[in-house]
């Protein structure tokens, strides 16, 4: 399981320096690499859209 980031992104570009391992990459909406992202939550917690959650 990883955060995903969904269509409620803006791209402002908050979350990507958060992310302890590099995980988020930029685009017109930002993209959580799921091989990488650890759970740790800290990108939905700073994302101002609220884009990032764990799938359900
Ligand atoms: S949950 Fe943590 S590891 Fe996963 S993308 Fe967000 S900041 Fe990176
Ligand atoms: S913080 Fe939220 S709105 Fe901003 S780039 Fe990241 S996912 Fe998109």
């Amino acid at each position: 399981m990883a955060y995903v980031i969904s269509d409620d992104c803006i791209a402002c570009g908050t979350c990507i320096d958060e992310c302890p391992v590099g995980a988020i990459s930029e685009g017109d909406k930002y993209v959580i690499n799921p091989d990488l992202c650890t759970e740790c939550g800290t990108c939905a917690s700073v994302c101002p859209n609220e884009a990032i959650s764990l799938p359900e």
